[in-house]
């Protein structure tokens, strides 16, 4: 029977799930808080500049692509895709840095180079994160809707029990000596929003997407996503509205019965939020609330993040499109996100020119770029603080790339935990959700549906299978699955 679905949030996993359900012949709204769509991902323009706000690293491009065709679509229907050479850049130090190749064989020679015996490391890693890649992402991610521990069992898995045992640090280190080296190949974890030595092995395929894979760029970046999804949903009669917030879940006899939105009721069959977990839940009264503040307290959350979007009045030069400085040792850093949550001392950080791929994102002769240090959650956040870190991110610019770059900044606007909060309902200000730990993988992240109210769902970064775009996309798949299957 035809359902009447309510969807809070317009991020991914919203825009994803609506497809699937429309797709069903449901009735599908979407109330989306901000005035514009795509939730983390949405895109402004500012004195001709135009940036994304969010994602910016378009990995695992079959997750896409399986999206469109589920709807007897194709990426390029949408959008074009680019596969970027390099795929970006990792800066050391002043004329110190390693570009990374758009295929494994290179890349393994420039790992030749810098310390001998790595090539052939490298190419026997990345065939174990392959084979995990191909196992975890096109095997298993469809299928774990995250309900019992007997998803993740099966005669391939038990196989490789020991990449749950051990973390990627151990393996990484056991190999590579050289620290570049050991950055590099660590850096993926980043998405997975924990700290290297808390990220079972399992997750290396982060390895082969990155190396094997590689990096995409579509022409206007995630945002033409965004509008594809949005195109497709419209086809089927998904409502996307903007500026509702949703204020109040109510429920009746355990089921959600209505929803108050900007203060007017909407009456509905079934509500699936793509909103922080946490924040959804405080819309319902305590007693249908399945997790307690301390169960939050005690969650490993991915970083929140110190963001600048920044206009320059002159091309950049010595940079790529993506390009991440880590002159300095990531253990230290992850301590201060993780361990003793602290403003860090001395951050690595990424910066993204878009500009240098469409220069349209830029005025004439201009460049555009995007900073991005990862810090912990809930952190006390100022002007002067941020102040300062921009300061720290120019002048370690202007050293390594070797040009003048204070005096060119003709547009400025940075983002940070209180934006996080305010902007998005995200608990302690987290950009990415909830880290991947062993403890917060599949069965253990918080669950999809409700197990106390009985038409309520969730998707998204909080919940299976965890934080990114394609872990997203997924998300709605699987909410949609559950409800469709209802
Ligand atoms: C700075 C940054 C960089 C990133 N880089 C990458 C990257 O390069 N590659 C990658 O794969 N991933 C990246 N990510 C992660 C990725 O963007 C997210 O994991 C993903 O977009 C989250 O999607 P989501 O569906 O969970 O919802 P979100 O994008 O979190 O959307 C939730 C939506 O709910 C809305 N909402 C909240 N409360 C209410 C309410 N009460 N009523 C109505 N609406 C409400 C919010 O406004 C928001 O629009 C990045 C994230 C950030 C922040």
């Amino acid at each position: 029977m035809k359902k009447n679905i309510f969807i809070i949030g317009s991020g991914f996993s919203s825009l994803s799930a609506a497809c699937y359900l429309a797709s069903k012949g449901n009735n599908v709204t979407v109330f989306e808080k901000n005035n514009s769509l795509g939730g983390r991902a949405r895109q402004f323009e500012e004195d001709g500049f135009s940036f994304d706000m969010g994602p910016s690293w378009y990995w695992m491009p079959g997750v896409f692509e399986k999206f469109f065709n589920d709807f007897g679509k194709k990426v390029s229907d949408y959008y074009k895709l680019k596969k970027l050479n390099p795929a970006y850049r990792v800066i050391f130090g002043k004329n110190s840095f390693i570009d990374i190749a758009n295929n494994p064989n290179k890349i393994c020679e420039e790992f030749e180079k810098i310390e001998k015996g790595s090539g052939k490391k490298l190419k026997r890693y990345l065939k174990i994160a392959e084979e995990n890649y191909k196992l975890g992402v096109e095997d298993m991610l469809y299928k774990m809707p995250g309900k019992s521990p007997l998803e993740l069992v099966s005669l391939k898995t038990i196989k490789k029990i020991r990449f749950f045992l051990s973390n990627i640090k151990k393996d990484v280190r056991k190999d590579f000596k050289d620290p570049r080296l050991r950055s590099v190949l660590e850096f993926p974890v980043l998405f997975l929003g924990a700290k290297a030595s808390n990220t079972p092995s399992f997750y290396n395929f982060m390895n082969f997407a990155d190396f094997g894979l590689g990096t995409f760029q579509s022409k206007n970046g995630f945002h033409d996503l965004v509008k594809a999804m949005v195109k497709l949903g419209r086809s089927m009669g998904v409502k996307y509205l903007t500026n509702q917030t949703v204020n109040k879940i109510i429920v009746k006899n355990k089921k959600v019965e209505k929803l108050l939105v900007n203060e007017k009721e909407f009456i509905c069959d079934v509500l699936i939020s793509g909103a922080d977990y946490s924040h959804t839940e405080s819309l319902l009264e305590k007693k249908y609330r399945q997790y307690k503040p301390k169960y939050w307290e005690k969650r490993t959350f991915a970083p929140s993040s110190l963001l600048f979007y920044v206009g320059f009045n002159k091309k950049l030069k010595n940079v790529k499109h993506h390009n991440l400085i880590f002159d300095t040792d990531f253990e230290a850093h992850a301590k201060e996100i993780y361990d003793k949550p602290v403003w860090p001392t001395d951050p690595l950080f990424y910066a993204n020119f878009t500009s240098k791929t469409n220069p349209k994102t830029a005025p004439k002769g201009c460049e555009n770029g995007f900073f991005l240090i990862p810090i912990a959650i809930n952190l006390t956040d100022t002007d002067e603080i941020r102040k300062k870190y921009f300061d720290f991110i120019i002048k370690k610019m202007e050293l390594y790339t070797g040009q003048k770059l204070k005096d060119s900044v003709i547009y400025k606007k940075s983002f940070c935990v209180n934006d996080f909060k305010k902007e998005y309902n995200s608990y302690g200000g987290n950009a990415y959700g909830l880290a991947n730990t062993l403890m917060q993988t599949a069965f253990l992240r918080p669950k999809i549906k409700s197990k106390l109210v009985q038409n309520l769902y969730f998707c998204g970064q909080l919940t299976v299978p965890g934080p990114g775009v394609p872990p997203a996309i997924v998300s709605g798949e699987l909410v949609a699955g559950l409800v469709n299957s209802k």
